[in-house]
């Protein structure tokens, strides 16, 4: 019955957008050079949307990344 399990600890392999794995290299033991993310920059505007609290905590994962291009590219 507990609906707080999410923010009350933060996963770091979890995207904190949509709860997706991140696939962050880091946390499979690679280089932060070998990570996805460095290609891909991530938008300032989606990291916008990373609650406060998440901030920091967890990367945001390749699918927001991919859907916010999208948002974005739609214009009106
Ligand atoms: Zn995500």
């Amino acid at each position: 019955m507990r609906e707080d399990k999410y923010d009350a600890d933060v996963d770091p392999s979890r995207c904190p957008l949509c709860g997706g794995d991140n696939r962050c290299a880091i946390l499979q033991g690679a280089e932060i050079d070998s990570c996805w993310c460095r290609a891909a920059a991530i938008p300032r505007g989606l990291l916008e949307r990373v609650p406060a609290e998440r901030a920091g905590q967890a990367c945001i994962c390749a699918a927001c990344v991919a859907a916010y291009h999208r948002e974005t590219a739609t214009g009106r």
